[in-house]
């Protein structure tokens, strides 16, 4: 008999990423679709799906999203600027197709577990996970459980200090220069004219998106004092940065926390690409399990 097998949702604003995996988290196949209106993107992750024999499966979404089981909108995209799925009710669409257990949470909150149980933070008993794409988000763990309350956290729209030289207004359309509005992917392309990828590494801009980045971990060290901060996404391909993230925490905490060596503290994803994926398969490993 063949073995059934774990499915994972990253559902991105720009692409759903979909794989199955073994509960041994090794990802057996990997499709990318993009994220268009819920009707096309989600008759292609069901038809993807239908291929195999799932005995869970894994989301992780973009949102802000309903995670309170309790709740009538639980499982609902609820109030995203993304207009075709707003209060979207994702996990009751994949359940009418899949009765299978399915685990909800934040596509960062997924990432941070996949880097928890497998990645930067294996062994260790907190983490936070930052990701820098197309926006800002992060997710942080206590002892395997996600820091959450009323909600999920939406550390990307914290505040942060202006680089004295940064005259951008900053693009969140909630905040304006939230951290989002002015570190994220897009902000770096309004900014410059240029998406980030085609930027050489001496451009000014590594400095200016580096100092907020060291903001981020800056402050998520004051708040949370987590084992490890992990920043991931697509701005933070350029590695070169973290040397100056490194640099400018140092600045700003001014030796008033000792933290872990920074080259252990404030880090990339060590599972690269994966950290999304390995994490829905883990979380849907668990929702199999505790049925
Ligand atoms: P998403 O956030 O949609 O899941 P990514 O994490 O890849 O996807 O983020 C996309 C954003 O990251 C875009 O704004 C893109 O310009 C930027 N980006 C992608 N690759 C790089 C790179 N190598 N260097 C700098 N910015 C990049
Ligand atoms: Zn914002």
């Amino acid at each position: 008999m063949t073995e059934k097998l774990l499915g994972s949702i990253e559902a991105g604003g720009t692409k759903f990423v979909c794989a199955v995996g073994t509960e041994a988290l090794e990802i057996k196949k990997r499709v990318s679709f993009p994220t268009t209106t819920p009707e096309e993107t989600m008759a292609l992750v069901i038809d993807f799906f239908k291929q195999y024999e799932l005995k869970a499966i894994g989301i992780g979404s973009f949102g802000p999203i309903d995670i309170h089981p309790e709740s009538p909108t639980y499982g609902h995209i609820t109030s995203t600027p993304k207009l075709a799925w707003q209060d979207y009710d994702f996990v009751g669409e994949m359940k009418k197709h899949f009765p299978l257990p399915i685990a909800w949470t934040t596509d960062v909150n997924a990432a941070a577990y996949g880097e928890y149980v497998a990645g930067s933070a294996k062994g260790l008993s907190s983490c936070v996970y930052y990701t820098i794409g197309t926006g800002v988000g992060a997710g942080a763990i206590q002892k395997g459980k996600f820091i959450e309350g009323f909600s999920h956290p939406e550390m990307g729209h914290m505040i942060v200090r202006r680089h004295p030289e940064d005259q951008f207004e900053g693009w969140c359309p909630f905040h304006g220069d939230c951290l989002e509005g002015i570190a994220a992917g897009p902000a770096i392309e309004k900014r410059t004219g240029t998406k980030g990828q085609e930027l050489s590494s001496d451009d000014p801009i590594w400095e200016i998106e580096a100092y907020y980045i060291a903001q981020a971990a800056y402050n998520t060290t004051l708040m949370l004092a987590p084992d490890v901060i992990i920043f991931g996404g697509g701005v933070m391909k350029q590695r070169h940065m973290m040397e100056k993230v490194h640099d400018e925490f140092e600045k700003l905490v001014n030796g008033y926390v000792k933290t872990p060596p920074l080259k252990d503290y404030i880090v990339t994803p060590k599972l690269e690409d994966d950290p999304g994926t390995i994490g829905c398969l883990a979380l849907a490993k668990e929702a199999y399990e505790a049925q």
